[in-house]
């Protein structure tokens, strides 16, 4: 069925807040199962698939320095939240018989491979879901960048920004009924009125290389696999 794929390789970034569910901390077991099958189908497809994993529901760094933390101090405790969601992560698609690699920035190798390009680019071609953890290794970015930065360095020819709302909105959907939802946007249009994609260096990345972002409600059941086969949805922020 790869035919029906229209992505050979794809790089999905999968927030912190994506697995913790209504429970506004922490992991929830449902949750973290019914993603575990979306990427599950993906995989099926014969597509090789990437995840970035962030970390903001255990940890984020700027909070945490916003209260008097050191920055880098608390950067660090951020990318450390991200291997325990990677090892969950890892531990749901195992369950579904799905062979998975974590491949952290940060050395930890009694829990994860450390992250070498091309290692993870093997991982990929054998099938292999690979998670990388603990974003850029460095404190002061973010996982968006990690993520754009890993779908670059493996080749991915999209980058999948699973969120909880259906796209981009001119302002926040949650907040506003007359937000408007964008089909399709470049990377200028989302740097310069400040839309909630990803993060300005994320997308400064994305544009200097022309990677497309598509950005995607991930809870709504099938909507990876649609995006893999070519269906338009959401939002396409591309040149
Ligand atoms: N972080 C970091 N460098 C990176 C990636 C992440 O310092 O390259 C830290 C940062 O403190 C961040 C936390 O890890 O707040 C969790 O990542 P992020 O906020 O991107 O997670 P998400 O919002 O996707 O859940």
């Amino acid at each position: 069925s790869m035919s029906k794929a229209r992505f050979q390789r794809v790089t999905i970034k999968l927030s912190g807040e994506a697995l913790q569910g209504d429970a506004g901390y922490g992991i929830d077991p449902a949750i973290l199962d019914t993603i575990a099958e979306e990427i599950k189908a993906v995989v099926t497809l014969g597509v090789e698939t990437a995840v970035v994993i962030g970390g903001g529901n255990i940890f984020r760094g700027v909070r945490a320095s916003a209260k008097g933390m050191d920055r880098a101090s608390a950067d660090y405790m951020g990318m450390m939240a991200t291997v325990m969601n990677a090892i969950a992560l890892q531990d749901g698609l195992e369950r579904m018989g799905v062979d998975t690699r974590v491949l952290s920035a940060i050395e930890m190798k009694e829990v994860a491979e450390p992250y070498i390009r091309r290692r993870a680019t093997r991982h990929l071609e054998k099938g292999r879901v690979v998670i990388f953890a603990a974003g850029t290794g460095n404190p002061f970015f973010t996982t968006d960048t990690a993520a754009a930065l890993r779908a670059m360095e493996v080749g991915s020819q999209v980058l999948l920004k699973a969120t909880r709302v259906d796209g981009v909105y001119d302002k926040d959907p949650e907040k506003h009924s007359d937000a408007v939802r964008f089909d399709r946007l470049d990377y200028l249009q989302v740097l310069s009125r400040s839309l909630h994609v990803m993060d300005s260096t994320a997308i400064s990345l994305c544009k200097e290389n022309n990677l497309p972002i598509v950005v995607f409600d991930m809870l709504a059941s099938g909507n990876i696999e649609r995006v893999v086969c070519g269906q338009t949805l959401g939002t396409l922020v591309a040149p």
